[in-house]
């Protein structure tokens, strides 16, 4: 297998690796509903999922609908939110969206990209999460883990941005799959292609890599 650029064949193969090492990947967020997904994949950008899923009980239980998180005062919401990053703007952002739903949308989340887009703090990874999870309409979502495994991997371009990389993926991947291999990327660059101290001593697509080898010196 090529180390450079990797064409649909071999990046199936190294999906498939992947997938046996963590053939259980899902999501990690916790929430009972598309709202409660919507939000809390708002709340998770640049934070973990656990940080997220120790805030989410008391914020949905005081607002458990797009009604009543419309209405809820700022100064609580950061509060509730505040050992989570940029809490102060997460903050707004789901009031802001809530607003949106509840006025636009009879409190349900939107089922396109555009409209998800044109909520306050959802950008393309977020919309495609809650497509995916929330109405089972396929799509890759480029995170941070996605985006640097994808890049060591040689899956797609070393410069490609994250519109870039979502294309590349979708193309070399059956569309019945796309929703899995986010999980499992995501799973593989959080669990063992950590981004500081990847194991790559014992990572079993070391020879189809193209940075290990400078991990190990
Ligand atoms: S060899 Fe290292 S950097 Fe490359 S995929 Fe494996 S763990 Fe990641």
């Amino acid at each position: 297998m090529s180390k450079q650029l990797k064409n649909a064949e071999e990046t199936q193969a190294i999906l498939k690796v992947i997938a046996e090492m963590f053939p259980d990947a899902k999501r990690e967020l916790d929430a009972n509903n598309n709202f409660e997904l919507l939000i809390a994949v708002m709340l998770s950008a640049q934070t973990t999922d656990k940080a997220v899923n120790k805030v989410t009980p008391e914020l949905f239980k005081r607002y458990p609908d797009a009604s009543a998180l419309a209405g809820a005062p700022l100064t609580e919401v950061s509060g509730l939110i505040s050992r989570i990053g940029m809490y102060n703007t997460k903050a707004k952002n789901i009031i802001n969206t809530a607003k949106i739903l509840r006025d636009k949308y009879g409190g349900a989340v939107p089922e396109t990209v555009p409209e998800l887009m044109e909520l306050p703090g959802v950008g393309l990874k977020t919309a495609t999460v809650v497509l995916g999870d929330a109405f089972n309409i396929p799509g890759i979502a480029v995170d941070t883990h996605v985006e640097r495994v994808s890049k060591r991997l040689g899956l797609v371009r070393q410069n490609a941005n994250i519109e870039q990389i979502k294309s590349a993926l979708e193309r070399k991947t059956p569309k019945e799959d796309w929703v899995k291999t986010h999980h499992r990327l995501i799973f593989f660059g959080r669990y063992h292609c950590t981004a500081k101290r990847p194991n790559c001593a014992n990572c079993p697509l070391f020879d189809e890599c193209l940075v290990g080898e400078n991990y190990l010196r």
